[in-house]
């Protein structure tokens, strides 16, 4: 099917550009999924597929550039919505689009992966266990770039050592350039039943969950969101958290907002009257999704997460492959097909 009928835009859409800038003429496009700690800490989202440009997009004025230092990645993302839209390989001179902000006319998988790389990054193998198998091919695993290629053995391997629960105190979280740092706690259940479907089973961990929905793809870049719901009292900033759930009064909404106000470089976007997203304002990660009339829990990008297991965070994150929100409205369909049926 021909780019030429797509477009790709920010969530906000100060973002816009035709299918013609794709330097491919038919979807889907090859792309390799980068698991790299930059990829995964710069979208929030737990690695990243990339899809060549012709050339330099029109509307980087409406974009901020992240250099990291020493590395040879521009990164860039819209400076009111903080999507993440494009990367510059400042080495080859070539342009890439985040493929989340792809929007093929007719829906359809943006990109075909072709290998999955820098899984050592992930510590724990990320999703490049769940996507191993896609569409029917057995997906190439390489530690860093292009080199010897990982064996079945090598990634399982990675996920043994996983602890059952933390041997740390909290759970820290750091977008990648350090901006916006905090910490989480342990859930505390308290048998308070607003938050029962909010945890895993026994209630001593978080619940993790996917998204393919359009919101969710436009907000990070990616094809997909992958968020875990943490009561905004557990989150600390500093020393202590700036929410206090015993003086939340859901009639005043009194809200969750406490926790953006308290960090500093933090950018927020209103995408309807009852959602906050927000992203540092410095590097565009992904960090909160907050609902107005849901304070009892906040979304967080799992991207951002320092579990010493690895980006999984395992020992405080319980994974329901099986629910994935918003299926039907997935760009990468080999994605959801892939994560239906693992089986960890
Ligand atoms: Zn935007
Ligand atoms: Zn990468
Ligand atoms: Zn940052
Ligand atoms: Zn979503």
């Amino acid at each position: 099917m021909s780019t030429i009928a797509s477009h790709f835009q920010c969530y906000c859409g100060s973002v816009r550009e035709p299918g013609a800038l794709l330097s491919s003429w038919n979807f889907p496009i090859e792309s390799e999924f980068c698991h790299c700690n930059p990829c995964r800490q710069t979208t929030g989202v737990l690695g990243g597929t990339f899809v060549e440009l012709k050339g330099q997009p029109s509307s980087l004025d409406a974009c901020t550039r992240y250099a990291r230092p020493g590395g040879c990645v521009d990164r860039y993302f819209c400076s009111t919505c903080g999507t993440r839209t494009f990367d510059h390989n400042t080495g080859s001179r070539k342009w890439f689009a985040c493929s989340g902000i792809v929007e093929p006319s007719p829906a359809q998988d943006v990109v075909r992966v072709s290998i999955h790389a820098f899984v050592a990054d992930t510590k724990d193998g990320g999703l490049s266990r769940p996507m191993r198998q896609l569409g029917g091919r057995k997906i190439p695993c390489y530690a860093e770039g292009v080199g010897q290629e990982m064996t079945d053995e090598d990634i399982d391997a990675m996920s043994r050592h996983n602890p059952e629960s933390p041997e740390v105190d909290t759970l820290a979280a750091s977008c990648h350039c350090g901006t916006v740092q905090f910490r989480i706690l342990p859930p505390k259940h308290d048998n308070r039943l607003d938050l029962a479907p909010w945890l895993g089973a026994e209630g001593t961990k978080y619940l993790g969950l996917y998204c393919f929905c359009r919101y969710c793809r436009l907000g990070s870049g990616q094809s997909l969101s992958v968020n875990t719901y943490i009561m905004p009292e557990n989150v600390i900033i500093g020393d202590k958290s700036p929410f206090d759930y015993t003086s939340y009064d859901k009639e005043a909404k009194v809200k969750s907002t406490a926790l953006q106000d308290a960090i500093p470089g933090l950018r927020c976007y209103a995408s309807s009257d009852d959602v906050r997203r927000s992203f540092c304002g410095k590097c565009g990660a992904s960090i909160f999704w907050e609902r107005e009339s849901r304070p009892q829990v906040v979304n967080v990008a799992v991207g951002i997460l320092r579990a010493d297991s690895g980006c999984l965070a395992s020992e405080w994150i319980q994974w329901d492959w099986k629910k994935i929100w918003w299926k039907e409205g997935a760009v990468d369909k080999e994605m959801v097909e892939a994560l239906e049926k693992w089986d960890p």
